[in-house]
């Protein structure tokens, strides 16, 4: 067969070199997950497809309990509906004995629907629309005030259909880390936190059964948790004290890394990224020291999102053409971009080919399949020579990309669960121009 022509370039090679971390594995190739093959499930599914593992959900839940629990003795999760609502999902979470956190109406629905028991329910956000709240008052919900105007609706809505609301606050702080994330919950150090207890404590209706803070996401520094657990805890403590109402429990939200690599970062995340380990210490170390009686130590709740889903979650995509850039540089384009893989704005994703294909590698820029220039996967990436038609794995896109993902040009692809059986179920259909045009209404003057 006659080879094709490309224009020879000159470049340094790197194979096989040991660096401080090992030798190099990769370009080792990723055939299968969780034993079903790619190219199966390319075959079944179609390209571009997300697969998440059973396995990996339930096993990153079971270790961040056990991280919490031996050190603690009462700790509770919540799942974060936004970081992957998909039902199944959730519904493992559910199994596991997650409760639900949820930041809009309809993820408190999807919760219902889910069968968590409204008391299971953590109500967070700054957007708790009036029949979303009226419904969790009457549900037992645990409702997480944002703002004063929250906690003067609450109070009038309580009054209207006598029932008395569960309520915590959110607080805000500075914990060390900038900028602060005061625009949501009220101030510590300003005071503006313990006004809101005192005025929720003067209502009839309202009872303050716990605190909140969730103080940001993919947090490095495990110092940052022990201020928030220590500024939480004098707040309860002062509840106890000043108000005679000892609170149920301490929310430390969400926020604990996963082991992907920030974009600019020197070391891979898996080097540098605190453990949950390391996090539960910071965390329960300050609650058992703050002075709480062991009979009166609260419920410690943690709503992590991304650090319990984002390893647990692959995207399969296919090579559509190879290129040369004017400059030289080889580019790749596949059928997946940033509509699909919103994270890749932050990540230097590992990305593994599907097959055997050796040591020689080249420098790469990796394009998405949209008409628009920002559709770029990756700047620069050392991986082997790919041919259209050939398939490669996205590691740790398990957090938010399900949630985030845009129906832009493309329309988004099949979600599959392997079960812990190694079968594949297919847990959201591809769309289809269907689905998309469903929604819409061509106004009858438009029609002929
Ligand atoms: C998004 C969110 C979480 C989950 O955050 P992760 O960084 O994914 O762990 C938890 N709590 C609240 C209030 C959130 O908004």
């Amino acid at each position: 067969m006659k080879q094709k022509y490309e224009r020879p370039t000159i470049r340094k090679m790197n194979t096989g070199l040991m660096n401080k971390f090992g030798t190099r594995t990769d370009f080792d190739p990723v055939e299968s997950i969780d034993g079903v093959a790619v190219k199966d499930l390319v075959e079944q599914y179609g390209s571009p497809v997300f697969v998440l593992s059973e396995k990996q959900i339930r096993r990153n839940y079971q270790a961040a309990l056990r991280s919490f629990k031996t050190r603690y003795p009462k700790v509770q999760f919540a799942w974060s509906y936004k970081t992957n609502y998909l039902n199944a999902v959730c519904k493992v979470f559910h199994q596991e004995g997650s409760w639900a956190e949820v930041v809009s109406g309809f993820e408190y629905h999807k919760a219902l629907g889910n069968g968590v028991a409204g008391h299971q329910i953590i109500f967070n956000g700054p957007d708790k629309k009036e029949a979303d709240l009226i419904l969790a008052i009457e549900n037992h919900s645990l409702i997480h005030i944002d703002h004063f105007d929250e906690l003067y609706l609450l109070i009038q809505l309580t009054e209207r259909i006598n029932k008395t609301a569960k309520v915590a606050i959110r607080v805000n702080f500075d914990t060390g880390v900038y900028p602060i994330w005061d625009r949501f919950g009220f101030n510590y150090e300003n005071g503006q936190a313990w006004t809101a207890i005192n005025k929720i404590a003067k209502a009839n209706k309202m009872e303050l059964v716990g605190l909140h803070c969730h103080i940001g996401t993919f947090m490095l520094s495990t110092a940052a948790y022990a201020v928030a657990a220590a500024k939480l805890c004098q707040l309860a403590l002062k509840c106890k004290n000043e108000l005679q109402n000892p609170l149920q429990y301490l929310d430390l939200g969400g926020g604990f890394p996963s082991t992907n690599t920030l974009k600019g970062a020197y070391l891979p995340g898996v080097d540098t990224v605190p453990s949950v380990e390391d996090f539960a210490e910071a965390i329960t170390n300050t609650i058992l020291e703050a002075g709480f009686a062991t009979n009166e130590l609260p419920l410690l709740i943690l709503e992590s999102g991304r650090v319990l889903i984002d390893d647990a979650g692959y995207l399969i995509g296919s090579v559509l053409a190879n290129k040369r850039l004017s400059d030289g540089r080889r580019a790749t384009i596949f059928d997946f971009g940033i509509n699909i893989l919103f994270t890749s704005n932050w990540y230097d994703h590992k990305i593994s080919v599907a097959k055997e294909s050796g040591q020689y590698t080249e420098e790469t820029v990796l394009f998405g399949p949209l008409c628009m220039n920002i559709d770029v996967i990756r700047e620069s990436i050392m991986l082997p020579l790919l041919e259209r038609g050939d398939q490669v794995v996205v590691h740790k896109v398990g957090a938010y990309n399900m949630t985030q993902w845009m129906q832009f040009i493309n329309m988004r692809p099949a979600v599959v669960l392997i079960d812990q059986q190694v079968k594949s179920h297919l847990i959201r259909k591809p769309e289809n121009l269907d689905y998309l045009e469903m929604m819409e209404v061509v106004p009858d003057y438009l029609k002929t």
